[in-house]
């Protein structure tokens, strides 16, 4: 049993202002696996008047201790890599390889990711008479979900303590194990007091004070459509900088080539990955009219192959995170099945000998681009496959949707794929498996409007500030 009743403030472990606990439930067997505290107005009250001291001097600090303080937080992460991946996985119900794999190695990565990009960062620039200065924009609140809770988390702290921001962490209720471990991390390395804060909370309350605080200068956002509309609206009134990175229906676009039946396999087993919990999922797999069989086939052997079961086991993939979502995941099932999708793998209810535990069967349907399924934010194993007819028809398609997050081209002719990249309408696009901590990410159209990940993140945090003449 994890009980994590205390709040980091202003370096020290403390009782919330008002006592209020939460059971944390495992998805993987609906036991109760522990509690937290959940905060007060009250308790960010606390924080941010703690992060405001704080940015006085940490504001002011130099490159060389900023770096300092990263490269302590990284041997202490180090140190406690496994713990974070085991709390992950209890938290969230991702297997024990991906929690303890590219779960940490997320958070790894953007702690590195910053380090690198500090040690080049550009703060003051001569452009003729001007000097042109990039400032830490101050306190800043995030507010994170649960889906890949190491990387939401780490992609957010790591940057704005990098360009000199003080901060409130607010982690979701789902997964609160392993952002306390962080606070853990980030303690033991000897952070000062104050630039560090964590509250853990609901959303509507916690969430809802940072937004709306008069001394929090940006909140940094992760999360559904529906709460990011909710935060700028809360933080319109104090004229607060808001970064969202919200949601996505991002489409796959597997060339017409010898690859293609092998490549849509890999694009549905990717999908599935972390039970399809991840903002930028190819949940639409745009493939050939023609070759519609083929990949038909493939996609269903994909599918089928992914072992599902209890994330402390050997299997591919884990339950869903809560209740709620599995039964989201269960009404978007049936909603395809009503609008005529045809359904290739998977289906209703729970996969065989799994009654306990959110787990939900591996799914893919051939649709259209006009099924609710193909439209909306499904947030669980659910693929649906569209047939194209040529390349404009594939970028038409994948173009057409309310989202622009991610985005996929696999084909042996990489420049044929970055061409049809250029023609997408979406913050990234991943060709065969390309990977870059220093790529920016984030979203077109409703997914958002900030940029996280290497440099551009630091943007994110910073004020910039012309000394002319
Ligand atoms: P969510 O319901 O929007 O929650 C995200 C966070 O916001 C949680 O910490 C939540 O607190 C908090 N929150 C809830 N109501 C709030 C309010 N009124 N004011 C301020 N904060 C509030 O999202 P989720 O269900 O956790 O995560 C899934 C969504 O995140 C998906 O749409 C997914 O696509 C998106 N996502 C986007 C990216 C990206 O980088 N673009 C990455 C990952 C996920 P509670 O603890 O109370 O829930
Ligand atoms: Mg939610």
């Amino acid at each position: 049993m994890r009980d994590y009743l205390k709040f980091y403030i202003d370096g020290k472990w403390v009782d919330p202002a008002t006592p209020k606990t939460a059971e944390v439930i495992n998805p993987a067997n609906e036991q109760v696996s522990g509690h937290i505290s959940l905060g007060s107005p009250a308790d960010v009250d606390t924080a941010v008047a703690a992060a405001r001291r704080a940015f006085a001097s940490w504001g002011e600090t130099s490159v060389k201790e900023r770096l300092d303080l990263l490269e302590a937080i990284q041997a202490e992460y180090l140190r406690r890599e496994r713990e974070l991946g085991e709390a992950v996985t209890e938290e969230m119900g991702a297997p024990i390889s991906l929690g303890c794999g590219f779960h940490t190695l997320l958070g790894k990565g953007h702690l590195q990711t910053a380090i690198e990009v500090l040690r080049e960062f550009k703060f003051e620039e001569q452009r003729g008479v001007t000097i042109i200065r990039k400032e830490p924009i101050g306190v800043c609140g995030m507010i994170t979900p649960w889906n890949w809770p190491m990387n939401q988390t780490c992609v957010k702290i790591f940057p704005a303590l990098a360009t000199g921001c003080t901060m409130i962490l607010k982690p979701p209720q789902l997964a609160p194990y392993s952002a306390q471990i962080l606070a853990e991390i980030i303690d033991a390395a000897g952070t000062p007091a104050g630039v560090f804060n964590m509250i853990q909370g609901q959303g509507s309350v916690i969430g809802t004070a940072l937004s709306r605080h008069p001394d929090v200068d940006m909140i940094s956002f992760t999360g559904s459509e529906t709460v990011g509309i909710q935060i700028q609206k809360d933080a319109a009134e104090t004229v607060k900088r808001v970064g969202l990175e919200l949601g996505g229906k991002s489409a796959w676009i597997v060339l017409d080539d010898p690859a293609m039946a092998e490549n849509v396999a890999a694009a549905t087993a990717g999908m599935m990955g972390n039970s399809g919990q991840t903002c930028s999922a190819g949940s639409r797999l745009l493939v050939p009219s023609a070759r519609l069989n083929e990949a038909i086939e493939s996609a269903r052997a994909a599918a089928e192959g992914v072992s599902v079961g209890d994330p402390n086991g050997n299997f591919a993939m884990g339950p869903v995170v809560s209740k709620s979502q599995y039964e989201s995941i269960q009404d978007y099932i049936q909603k395809g099945l009503d609008e005529g999708a045809q359904l290739i793998a998977g289906g209703l209810g729970k996969p065989e000998g799994l009654d306990k535990g959110y787990y939900v069967k591996p799914t893919v349907f051939l649709g259209n681009n006009q099924m609710v399924i193909a439209r909306e934010e499904i947030f669980g194993p659910v693929l649906v496959m569209i047939g194209y007819d040529g390349v404009d028809d594939a970028v038409e398609i994948a173009n057409d949707s309310p989202f622009g997050l991610g985005g996929y081209v696999s084909g042996s002719d990489v420049e044929a794929a970055r061409d049809i990249a250029r023609r997408m309408r979406t913050g990234a696009i991943w060709i065969n498996g390309g990977f870059d901590f220093h790529a920016p990410f984030g979203g077109y159209k409703h997914s958002g409007n900030g940029r996280e990940w290497g440099e551009h993140g630091f943007a994110e945090y910073l004020e910039i500030k012309a000394i002319v003449g």
